[in-house]
């Protein structure tokens, strides 16, 4: 188990990390998952010790290494292995690349050679022990540099933004590894990256980190679903958020007023109760006039303010008396005759919204 208690790291004049604590257990995949400068890296250099935090504990497997000596990191460090984000290919050979952290900790010839072949398999590179590393792709290069970490056997092997500028190939093979990796070996994999999807594809817990500080942490639908604020709500892609005030509540089904607009949602807030709703765009359908006949409670038709198309994806800004973010594939948005400045009708559950009771400052 890895645990930060109240955790402060300063560089300089700068508050980098502001009070951070949380736990990781054993086995499990934990992501950080926030913009970049939020402090991630940091994180996962004080893991591995290689800062000392300004102030606070942290523990590892109930030890406080806060207070170690070099003696004592050492043997702690060994357990552990951190892929950098950019792995600077060395001189040399594959397997010399590989091997390195073996030669360091003095591990017999036979046995290099065994181990070096066994992570190259594992990552998917069996077989490339003569080539050299320069000549790698990024993503090869990539999954050398965690063949080197996984080669020690490590407890904990940290990894700061794995997947960062590799294509989509590359990054899958990455992220099939990482689940291997867990699955097989019961390896505690700690790793941060800016891509909510990445977070939400393989982490047992994710936590937000804003601006130095954990946003929140849970399971990654609590984070998806169920974000708290809006820094959090921003990073994790739900991108309706609108402001109201309770109106009615019958046993739970709550009619909020926002702006003038009802919308259903489910909440024990009572009326008068001020509230911010959080929605995915995925969560809302678009459909044709009369073409369903439906009991959901948010039918709303609107104009369509704005169209972005992303590959496949169409993001619409669609105007029902307050703006809302639509998200669908480029398909259904040509059969559905949609344009710019043409109507709409669209729907979404009154369980789709996340209700969040709002104090006055924020
Ligand atoms: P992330 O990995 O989330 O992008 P970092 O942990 O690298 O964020 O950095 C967080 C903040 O701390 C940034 O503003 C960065 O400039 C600053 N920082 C990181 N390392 C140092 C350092 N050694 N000296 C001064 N500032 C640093
Ligand atoms: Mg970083």
């Amino acid at each position: 188990m890895i645990e930060f208690d109240h955790v402060v790291m300063n560089f300089g004049e700068k508050e980098v990390l502001k009070d951070v604590s949380f736990s990781i257990n054993n086995g499990k995949i934990f992501t950080f998952i926030g913009p970049s400068g939020s402090g991630k890296t940091t994180v996962l250099r004080l893991i591995d010790m290689l800062e000392r935090p300004t102030s606070g504990k942290i523990l590892i497997d109930g030890a406080n290494v806060t207070k170690f000596h070099d003696r004592e990191k050492i043997q702690v460090r060994r357990k552990m292995s951190m892929v950098f984000q950019k792995p600077s290919p060395l001189r040399g050979s594959v397997y010399a690349n590989v091997a390195m952290g073996l030669q360091f900790r003095k591990v017999s010839g036979n046995e290099i050679s065994r181990r070096v072949s066994e992570s190259l398999e594992m990552v998917g590179l069996e077989g490339y022990e003569g080539r050299k590393a320069i000549t790698l792709s990024g993503g090869e290069m990539q999954r050398v540099a965690i063949a080197r970490a996984i080669a020690t056997k490590p407890n904990v092997l940290l990894l700061d933004e794995p997947t960062a500028n590799l294509d989509p190939v590359s990054t899958e093979k990455i992220e099939s590894m990482i689940m291997a990796l867990k699955d097989r070996f019961g390896i505690t994999v700690v790793l941060s990256t800016h891509d909510m999807v990445q977070g939400q594809r393989l982490a047992d817990s994710i936590a937000v980190v804003i601006d130095g500080r954990i946003g929140q942490i849970g399971t990654s639908k609590e984070i998806f679903y169920q974000p708290m604020d809006r820094a959090v709500a921003h990073m994790v892609g739900v991108e309706d958020i609108l402001d109201g005030v309770v109106a009615e509540n019958e046993a739970g089904l709550a009619a909020i007023d926002v702006n003038g607009v009802r919308i259903t949602a489910c909440t024990v807030a009572s009326p008068s109760t001020p509230v911010t709703l959080y929605m995915r765009p995925e969560d809302i359908t678009l459909y044709e006039k009369d073409s369903i006949r439906s009991s959901a409670r948010n039918m709303f038709t609107g104009r369509i303010t704005k169209v972005v198309s992303i590959g496949p994806m169409v993001r619409l800004k669609v105007d029902v008396g307050v703006e809302l973010t639509a998200v669908l594939t480029q398909r259904s948005f040509e059969e559905l005759g949609l344009a710019l400045g043409k109507e709409t009708e669209l729907t979404f559950k009154a369980s789709a919204i996340h209700v969040v009771e709002r104090r006055d400052t924020e």
